[in-house]
């Protein structure tokens, strides 16, 4: 029976991204359930680096990673990971409340500015004027190549040693003599921690090891790509967000996606889009926008799976000897990947934070798995 230091369960870019930094310092075995890495939400996001969005641990948290994007350790990726996009958001009305409460999580190196009408529908002259009643631009949002971000993690990993698994779900994981017995497929595995990366499926798996969960809620998001109006070109658009959890587009290659940005709790599942959801947003295109969804539009849905205090879960169970937790990225993952990575590997091997990210104020206590059984 193959031996391993660490079983890493789930092989999406936060299963990838440890097992890339675990491998660095321990034997470890990458376990996936798909015969693609990346087939639930690593491969279904909007691909955005967002620096002002979410809570303030998050923000923190993606601060901390901005740098691994812009200057990815030799041989990474071949591609850049970041290009410029811009976010512009849009107000119904120019009531000045909200529009100051949005201006007010900018900071001095992702500020957020207010803008007229008039330039908002120059950068986005998609938008149906009478959509638009004030805006604001934040220039530091950018799109994020994640095929690049998760292959980079993949490969490295296998580089230095480590070992993957595709289409070996992990069905039992049994604690033996301080060690853990997994079966994985039709194969029979030993490793002396798991690291649970199972996205999803965090709380299935906790409980398959005999752990409580920690209370993850999947939830459902909706998107769509389409043509846009005829003759416009897209490419340099920014992203379009509508202030209160509104849909939000932005260009997809030439062509435009789009996302309800709902957030509809589900169970652990290959998701779907909903008929009725795609039907809303298309709607909700047609009156905001000039697009016009002629052809049936390129659809699917993913998952963003949340504790109740949104922020993510890293750290060891501390009721169940052996078992890491690395879960509840929600609509963060991807850009929090390279310093949650880095946590979970400090933190699953004895060490203290590294120093770039203590000192970027993250305290392991807002991460840990029991803040979210209190
Ligand atoms: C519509 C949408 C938009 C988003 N936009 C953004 C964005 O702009 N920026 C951003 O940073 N994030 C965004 N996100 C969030 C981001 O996609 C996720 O946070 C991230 O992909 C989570 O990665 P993961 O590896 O934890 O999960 P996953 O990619 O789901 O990986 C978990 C893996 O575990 C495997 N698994 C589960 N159980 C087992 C088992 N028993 N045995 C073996 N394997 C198992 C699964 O097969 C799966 O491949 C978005 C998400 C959605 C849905």
């Amino acid at each position: 029976m193959a031996t391993y230091d660490f079983a890493v369960i789930g092989a999406g870019v936060s299963g990838a991204s440890v097992a890339y930094e675990l491998q660095n310092e321990a034997s470890v075995v990458l376990i996936e359930a798909e015969a693609q890495p990346g087939y639930h939400s690593t491969g279904r996001s909007a691909a955005l680096y967002t620096p002002n969005f979410g809570p303030s641990v998050v923000r923190r948290l993606n601060a901390a990673g901005r740098r691994f994007f812009e200057e990815p350790p030799e041989g990474f990726a071949e591609t850049p990971l970041l290009s410029p996009r811009g976010a512009l958001t849009i107000f119904k009305t120019d009531d000045e409340a909200p529009i100051a409460a949005l201006l007010a999580n900018g900071t001095a190196r992702d500020p957020i500015h207010r803008i007229s009408v008039a330039e908002a529908l120059r950068l986005a002259p998609v938008l149906r004027p009478e959509a638009v009643g004030a805006a604001c631009f934040e220039p530091g949002v950018t799109d994020m190549d994640v095929a690049a971000i998760h292959q980079g993690f993949l490969r490295g990993f296998r580089q230095r040693g480590g070992t993957l698994r595709r289409a070996q779900p992990v069905t039992a994981l049994v604690r033996v003599d301080g060690e853990w017995r997994l079966t994985a497929g039709d194969e029979e595995i030993r490793a002396a921690t798991v690291v649970n990366a199972a996205g999803a499926w965090g709380d299935v798996l906790g409980r398959m090891a005999g752990a409580r969960p920690v209370g993850l809620v999947p939830k459902r998001r909706t998107a769509l790509v389409t043509e846009g109006p005829d003759g416009l070109d897209l490419h340099a658009m920014p992203l379009v967000e509508f202030a209160g959890d509104a849909p939000y587009l932005k260009p997809d290659g030439g062509r435009l996606m789009a996302s309800l940005a709902d957030e509809t709790p589900v169970e652990p599942q290959d998701a779907q889009p909903d008929d009725m959801d795609i039907a809303v947003l298309v709607d909700w295109l047609e009156s905001h926008t000039h697009v016009t969804v002629r052809k049936a539009p390129r659809t699917w849905a993913g998952l963003r799976s949340f504790v109740a205090d949104k922020n993510p879960v890293v750290g060891f169970d501390p009721e169940q000897p052996g078992l890491f937790w690395l879960v509840g990225q929600g609509g963060y993952g991807i850009m929090m990947s390279p310093t949650l990575a880095r946590i979970a590997a400090a933190l699953a091997t004895g060490r203290r934070l590294p120093a770039d990210i203590a000192a970027a104020g993250i305290d392991p206590a807002d991460l840990a798995p029991d803040r979210c059984r209190a």
